[in-house]
């Protein structure tokens, strides 16, 4: 039974990492070991850690000599404190557009001065702020290129002379950019990279030991870089499924043609809510994201005939945020522009009812 799966992450992964991620359970390639039994430091390991390493590098076009990709354990959560620990030196600015900033903002206001630039509060984070004008003697600018829980996202990225910091756990690899203008980068790994569990950060190296603080061994991007991403013993599974994904995304050719999937699906869905009178779209159609795109309906009665319908079509996990209500369609990657065709045809299955 085909299930349409529209989570906001963690979420629907390509069958076939599926299919290499459960066959290496049973036996990684032949060793008569699973993937679950090997040493984090075994070379098998490595091989694998190094390639998605350096996978992620060249997917971003990013030049492996001033870059550094790592896996981490903890989320993009840890990294909301990580990332100031490492980088905040006095002040830093950062750009609120929704739970997630917001949320990144709180942990380094324990560690620094935090300017909050710019923020869309007002209007429940339907849109990005635009108009705002940095401060002096700033480390850095942290934003959030996509929100997750509102679908918003930023068209233009920031364009700025102080090292960039992003948030980009809900769309990297998913679009086309200048990952060189980013000076840090990073991302829970459980939407377009793999399962949950991990972050996976790419940083410049010139910007790291800046801070005089003492920061703790297991926090410090150095310390992890210094020991080859093997501080500590690894998520063995978890890094090779992120390489199982990121094989598939390369062989695909790329982020070039995932983003015209991406953009097929997108347009697919915007084109279908923009064309029904009982539908509305959640965001400002100009920050509209690609990744996560929000919704509701005009008229309470037909929610229930929706929830109904896409029970009957197999279409899970498209409830929206409980901060945002109506529904979250996310079509991240890995999700088959099937899945899209479905979602439009139950939303104009409604129409006849309304
Ligand atoms: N940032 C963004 C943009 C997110 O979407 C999320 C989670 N959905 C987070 C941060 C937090 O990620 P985690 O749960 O991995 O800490």
């Amino acid at each position: 039974m085909k299930i349409h799966n529209f989570s906001a992450g963690p979420c629907v992964l390509p069958a076939t990492v599926y299919q290499q991620a459960s066959e290496a359970v049973l036996n990684y390639q032949n060793s008569g070991l699973s993937i679950l039994e090997i040493s984090h430091r075994s070379s098998e390991f490595i091989a694998i850690l190094e390639e998605a390493r350096q996978l992620v590098l060249k997917l971003l076009s990013l030049d492996a000599t001033q870059y550094t990709a790592l896996f981490l354990q903890g989320s993009a959560s840890m990294e909301f404190l990580r990332v100031p620990l490492n980088l905040l030196q006095t002040k830093a600015a950062y750009i609120d557009t929704g739970t997630w900033s917001s949320k990144a903002i709180k942990e380094a206001k324990g560690l620094g001065e935090v300017v909050e630039v710019a923020s869309s509060r007002d209007r429940n984070y339907t849109y990005i702020p635009s108009d705002y004008e940095l401060g002096t003697h700033l480390d850095y600018l942290h934003f959030t290129s996509n929100n997750t829980i509102y679908g918003t996202q930023f068209v233009e990225i920031p364009q700025v002379e102080i090292p960039l910091v992003c948030d980009m756990s809900s769309d990297i690899f998913s679009r086309k950019l200048d990952f060189s203008q980013f000076d840090l980068i990073y991302a829970g790994v459980q939407k377009n990279i793999g399962p949950a569990g991990l972050s996976l950060v790419v940083v410049k190296n010139e910007i790291l030991g800046k801070t005089t603080r003492a920061i703790p061994s297991i926090m410090d991007y150095q310390q992890h870089i210094n020991h080859g991403n093997l501080y500590h013993t690894a998520n063995v599974f978890g890094v090779y499924a992120c390489l199982l994904n990121l094989r598939w995304l390369n062989d695909l050719g790329g982020i070039e043609v995932i983003e015209r999937m991406n953009n097929e699906k997108a347009s697919l869905l915007y084109r279908t809510i923009d064309g029904l009178d009982y539908i509305k779209g959640i965001a400002d159609q100009k920050y509209r994201s690609k990744m996560n795109v929000t919704f509701d309906f005009e008229a309470a009665g037909l929610k229930e005939l929706f929830d109904i319908y896409c029970r009957d079509a197999n279409i899970v996990n498209i409830q929206g945020h409980r901060s945002v209500g109506g529904y979250r369609a996310s079509l991240y990657n890995a999700l088959p522009i099937e899945s899209v065709e479905v979602l439009v045809q139950v939303l104009e299955q409604v129409k006849h009812k309304s």
